[in-house]
């Protein structure tokens, strides 16, 4: 078995074409390690959430290859990716979006593939959520955050990928998710995007990404 969760090979991701073509990701290569805790640093339209929704098989490169656990996706079909997907990757965004007529313990349950509510409720307290039977609007953002981690975690991925995780918190809630973050990585591999600079002090790899390009720092 490989040791790499995530593999991108010269990757290219071109939209549109002709007059309207922009090229957001320019032959980057990656490689996450198990158990790591990775972070993507670059500025608004530097090509971030193109990476995500590689990585998370969501669309797929223009040119190059993703290797998820070493496997190639090329050639996978749609519902090869979906499975993929649902099984081995979850997903945060920076916004908590959890489903406002679900209560926490349903918005968790939503990806699950066995539903199983202990299971739910046992990951949730984890997180440091009890109140499970909550709405989402009853409680605060960073608890709602904590929620969207929960969700990410609930099939036990081998990545989870986080979009400007912290981008809706205060110092003091960043801080706290973190520290949650930090938690998690023993069991799972984590791959932060962000152009908040203070997120550095937290990661095991760091990569710059500006205007397409992509640079592993010395850190
Ligand atoms: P970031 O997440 O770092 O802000 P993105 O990956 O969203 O960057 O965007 C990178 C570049 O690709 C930007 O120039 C953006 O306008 C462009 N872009 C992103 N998604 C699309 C799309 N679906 N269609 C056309 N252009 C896009
Ligand atoms: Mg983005």
């Amino acid at each position: 078995m490989t040791n790499d969760i995530l593999k991108f090979k010269e990757v290219w991701k071109t939209y549109g074409a002709d007059k309207t073509k922009i090229t957001a990701l320019k032959g980057i290569n990656l490689e996450l390690k198990k158990n790591s805790l990775n972070l993507i640093l670059g500025p608004s339209g530097s090509g971030k959430t193109t990476i995500l929704n590689l990585a998370s098989l969501l669309n797929t490169p223009t040119n190059g290859e993703i290797l998820i656990n070493g496997q190639n996706t090329s050639k996978l079909s749609k519902s090869e990716r979906s499975k993929i997907r649902q099984n081995k990757i979850g997903i945060v965004y920076q916004r908590a979006n959890l489903f406002p007529y679900l209560n926490l313990l349903e918005n968790t349950m939503l990806p699950m593939i066995s539903k199983d509510m202990n299971n739910a409720s046992k990951v949730l307290n984890n997180v440091g959520i009890v109140e499970i039977s909550k709405f989402p609007d009853e409680i605060s953002i960073e608890k709602q955050q904590r929620v969207a981690l929960a969700r990410s975690m609930i099939n036990d991925p081998h990545l989870i990928i986080a979009d400007e995780p912290t981008g809706e918190l205060d110092k003091k809630s960043t801080e706290a998710v973190m520290d949650l973050i930090m938690q998690i990585k023993s069991k799972n591999t984590i791959l932060m995007l962000s152009n908040n600079l203070n997120l550095t002090e937290y990661c095991d790899e760091l990569f710059l990404i500006k205007d397409g390009y992509l640079q592993k720092s010395k850190n």
